[in-house]
This record gives structure tokens, sequence and C-alpha cells, in this order.
């Protein structure tokens, strides 16, 4: 998400002393109009007389393209560019974009079209042809209130968006870039409606579950019947006594306003039921968003659509937000659109250089093949930008977008070449207890670990959904950290025994084994072994497990990864170590490519490093919060 307090404003930039000599990077910055969507008629502030954010000369913009600047996003809001039915009025749009590539800049405009036109909400829709004779806003359970942005269930609001981007290719067409695929989150990103109150007049809204209007009762029932059959095996499954399937209904602790946590669904039905709801609830929005790409690809080509699958708050956003990362990667990589083999590319919203955080996105967009762009929510300081790119890098970004250019422009430019599509090179993967997630577990004592540990080691985030489709195998992984789970889908476990036995190293740090939803725990049991038994073979792998809780600073467990990725030899012969580029705990993470080593400096002290990676022993001082790298001969 973004933050008006961090705009760029277009008009006295202080050019700092960097130049590309004119030609594209792959930075991309904005936000231009964002005060005129907020005074128009569906903006927070509506004001028939604004006449405020002027849009300026070319050579403004040419001093961002001089800089190597490829765009600077311009807000676009369906309610401000049609502000009666059938009137559309793209004035301003066609002087920006005029403006913008007479500056050297690709005009790309970004999607606010989740929230219809005033006067939609005052019951007035067009008479044209092929136009819906009706719209649908999205509704909480929790009181059953309108919130006004389009249902996502209702099968019109596809259509109302495909007039929008019919619309706008209609006035725009050949001058836009790039356009994005409007999701219904702040920001049109991949979240459900949140209350974000002071960009567009959003009426009621709050964090919640907005599965409230009748088309997502009916797609819910819909879902379920797909996936039992029969409703005795539902009411076997949920501990339910529904007789009919219009009877099915979502999990009534929502309604009643408390969503238990993890531990207290004691009860295996009821976890059930609500995985089969939270899950849904997921991956309709991601469907959803799946579809919107459809209708826009009638429009614009793929190459020319970026999608925003929300953030993860540097760890995973609650889950009544509905960001699940992986699933949207996974759609997005499985989604063929004609002939073209080109993918949406997706630009998560919170990039701020946060270990697990940024790969558990970032492992899905490389494993699932789907482009990525990066951004960090809000502002960053100088290390905490170097911080970023570090990550960045590591999960191989190709496109960096900062609304702090004014700041980080001198380092943006310096580091850009590092955005390659390059990931470094690790075989450890920081297991996510996606089950405990979506149970509502809290989750984040295992990603504060995992960022901890990434001291010591390079790492992706193996989510449950990757591993269920062949990660572990088709990604050579080598050791798996097991920081939380005590619930666990049946299928991973026995993807992670499989992996085991034919050679991978676990290593975990729970009091317990885990047991599967259904509450067996003989999987969890053969997995772990007995915990008389630090480590233990089995098959041609092993299984090292330390019985305590996860936390930061735990130099047992510190030890024990480091033995595992390290020397695992030593616990069983026959098993191979990683080479030891890092491994120590000295505040300097490392990561390695084919043909360079970067080093980030994460303490206050400056530091003096030694790394060997390919037979060279390198030595670097590395100044506090500084970021580093060494080519590699
Ligand atoms: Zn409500």
């Amino acid at each position: 998400m973004t933050n008006a307090a961090f705009l760029l404003v277009p008009f006295a930039i202080a050019l700092a002393a960097v130049s590309c000599d004119g030609h594209d990077l792959p930075i991309v910055t904005g936000n231009f109009s964002v005060l005129w969507i907020q005074h128009s008629p569906i903006g927070a502030y509506p004001d028939p007389a604004f006449s405020g954010e002027p849009v300026p000369p070319a050579e403004n913009w040419a001093a961002y393209h001089a800089l190597g600047v490829k765009a600077y996003e311009d807000y676009v809001a369906w309610g401000a560019v049609e502000r009666e039915p059938g009137k559309w009025d793209w004035s301003r749009q066609l002087e920006v974009a005029e403006k913008q590539r007479a500056g050297g800049l690709e005009y790309d405009p970004y999607l606010w079209i989740h929230n219809p036109p005033l006067w939609m909400r005052q019951g007035k829709l067009p008479h044209e042809p092929g136009t819906p004779d009706h719209f649908t806003m999205m509704k909480c359970l929790e009181h059953g209130e309108q919130t006004y942005t389009l249902s996502i269930w209702d099968p019109a609001t596809l259509d109302w968006f495909e007039r929008f981007y019919r619309q706008m290719h209609h006035a725009l067409g050949l001058l836009i870039g790039r356009t994005y695929v409007g999701l219904v989150g702040p920001f049109g990103e991949g979240n459900y409606p949140l209350p974000v109150f002071d960009w567009l007049n959003i009426g009621h809204c709050h964090e919640g579950y907005w599965c409230g209007d009748p088309y997502a009762l009916k797609a819910f029932q819909a879902s379920c019947k797909k996936r039992y059959k029969r409703l005795d095996r539902l009411n076997h499954s949920w501990g339910t006594k529904f007789e009919a399937w219009n009877e099915v209904g979502f999990p009534a602790e929502i309604k009643d306003g408390k969503i238990l946590r993890a531990e207290e669904r004691v009860d295996p039905k009821a976890r059930r039921r609500w995985l089969d709801f939270v899950q849904w609830y997921h991956q309709s929005i991601i469907d959803f968003a799946v579809e919107v790409t459809r209708v826009a690809s009638k429009y614009f080509p793929v190459e020319r659509l970026k999608m925003k699958p929300g953030g993860s708050a540097g760890g995973v956003n609650p889950i009544a937000w509905g960001t699940y990362c992986p699933g949207y990667a996974r759609s997005v990589g499985n989604l063929k659109l004609g002939d073209t083999e080109d993918k949406v590319r997706l630009q998560p919203a919170d990039c701020h250089g946060k270990p697990f955080g940024d790969r558990w996105y970032g492992t899905a967009y490389r494993f699932y093949g789907v482009p990525f762009s990066t951004e960090p929510a809000g502002g960053l300081d100088r290390r905490s930008f170097l911080r970023r790119v570090f990550m960045d890098a590591c999960n191989g970004a190709t496109e960096m977008f900062s609304y702090e250019l004014d700041k980080h422009m001198a380092d943006a430019i310096k580091w850009i070449h590092l955005y390659r599509g390059q990931p470094s090179i690790t075989d450890v993967a920081i297991y996510c207890p996606t089950t405990w997630y979506w149970l509502n577990g809290d989750i984040w004592p295992a990603i504060h670990t995992a960022d901890w540990l990434r001291d010591i080691t390079d790492f992706e985030v193996a989510d449950e959904l990757l591993i269920k489709d062949g990660y572990l195998k088709k990604s050579n992984t080598r050791v798996l950290v097991w920081l939380m789970g005590p619930v666990v889908e049946r299928e991973v476990l026995e993807r992670i025994i499989e992996w085991v036995h034919a050679g991978g190293i676990l290593v975990a740090s729970v009091p317990e084994p885990p047991m599967d939803v259904e509450g067996r725990s003989d999987l969890g049991i053969y997995l772990f072994g007995s915990a008389h038994d630090q480590f233990r073979t089995l098959g041609k792998g092993l299984v090292v497990w330390r019985r305590s809780e996860p936390k930061p600073g735990d130099e047992g467990l510190r030890d024990l990864v480091y033995a595992a990725i390290y020397h695992p030899e030593k616990m069983k012969p026959g098993l191979r170590g990683a080479a030891e580029v890092d491994g120590k705990e000295d505040g300097v993470w490392t990561a390695v490519f084919n043909d360079i080593l970067l080093l980030y400096n994460t303490s206050e002290e400056p530091k003096d490093v030694e790394r060997t990676w390919k037979g060279q022993t390198i030595t670097r001082h590395v100044g506090a919060g500084s970021l580093v790298e060494v080519k590699i001969e």
C-alpha cells in the first residue's frame, strides 16, 4: 500500500547529480493525480471547484526520464472519468499522457475501478446496449452492511470492469505503456476491503469478512458441492446437520465477531469447516483477479498488464485480508492467455527487505514463473532501502517501484543492475506453516526466528502450496527448516516424508510433532521420531529435532541449523554439506550468485568479513547498513 505522506510532487524536483544518459531503467515511480481523484465526486474530499494538481510540462517529466525512470504512474478512478452515466471525460489523462510521453516516459494509468461512480450508488445506470442492468456491492458478514466496492462474486462486476477497460482503450489506446489489473482492496490491490478512508469514499468499512452478498453465499455453496458432491459427506467432515445445500452457511464465529485462534480450534471437524471456508475466501479473490486479467487482456496485451496482489506486512497479512501471495503466484503462473507465454507482472506491496516475508512471495514467483516488481509500502530510510535492494536481488526481481525516488535515486541507479531476474543460489528453505496460518494461528514467532537465521544462511520459503506442487524435489532443496506447524494437511506431511526418504534434511524446532487436520498424529510421529534422539536417519535423509519453541537468539537452534546446513556428514555419513559461504552470526547477510557475492551489514557497527565462494576467499570492510557487491572471477 502507499502512504500519501511519501508522494513525490513533480514540480520542484531537485535533481540529484546522477544520470543514466536518458535510457530507461526498470525503475517506476508514482503517483500522480492523487489529489485529483481525492477531490473527484467519489473521492474522500469531493470538491466540484477543485482545480489543484495541474499537469506539469514535458520538461518536468523529462527530468525523471533523464534519470532513467521509465514511468510515473497516474491515478485514474472510474468515478472521476465518468462523472455522469455514459459521459466519459478523459481529457486529463490525455494531457498527462501527452506531456509524460513528450518527456520520454511511458504513460501508465493506475486504476481504481473497484469503487463504482457516485451515480451508480445513487441508482442511476447508463442505458447502453450490453451494459449490465444491475450491480452488487460487497457486504460484511459481521453487520450485513455494504461498502462501496463491487462484489467479486456477482458476474456483472466483470462486465462493468470490461466496460471501463473498453472505454479506456478507446480513449487512450496505444498511448498507454502499461496499466493494472484492477482488484478490490485499497489501491486496487488483491486484498478484501480494508479501512483506508482518505483516498476514495468507501462508506462502511473495517477489517472483516466481505462475503455477505447473495452471490457470495451461492458461490460458497457451489464450491462446497463441488468438493463434497454429497451433503452427507460434508456433514460428516464438518460435524454439521444441514439438510439441503442451500442451508450450508459460513462459520457462525464470523457473525459473532470472534474468530477463534488456531489453538482454540480443537475439534477437527470445526477445523475442517473453517479451513474450507477460508481457503474458498482466499481463492475467490485470486480467481477474480484472474478473470479481471482475462477481461483486461482483451484490450491490452498481457505484457502491458501489471497486478498488485497485496503485501505481506513484512511477514504475512492477517487472514481476513485475503492476501495469499503464493496462491496469486500459482494462479497467475498457470494463466494462459492466447498464444503468448507471457505472464502478468506481479508487484507485491511490502518489499522492505524482510527475509521471510519477501521470500514467501519471491520463492512462489520463481517457482511458478511469474515476473516480479517490488514495492515497499511507505517510507524507507537509506539502510532499509539497501536491505530491500539486497532481498530484491536474492528474489530475482526485475523492476523496482519507489515512491521516494527523490530520496533514493542515487542508490536506485547504482543498484538497479541487480534487478536481473536471477535469484541467489541456495538449497535451504524455511517451511511456511500455511495450515496453521489459515487456522488463524500466530506464525510471527516462526517468521522472526527465520529472519534471525538469515544471518547464517540464505533461504527460500516453502509454502505448503509449493510443497504440494513438488517444490522440495523440483527445487533440489537440501535442507528444510521447520519452525512451527502444530496442524498440517496430511498431503504436506506425506510430501516432506517422501523428500526426507530421498535424502532431504529436516531441521525442526517445535515442542511436539505435528498432527494432521483430522487430528491424526501418525505421520508427524513417523517423521519427527522420538524427542530423545536429537537427530536420526530416515531413509536416505536426516531429521534433526530440537524440542522447543522457535525464538530469535536461540543459540542451540542456530547451532543445529548450522550443523545441518554445513556439516550434516557429522550426523549421517554420506550426506553432503553446503560450501560454508557464511555460517557466521556476525550481522552481515550474504547472498551468492554465479558471478557475484552480495553482503549487507544489518548491524550498527562496521564489519570486516571474510567469505569463501567458488574457491575464492574474499575479505571486505562493510559499513553499518551498507551493501557491498563483489565480482567473482
Ligand atoms: Zn460491517
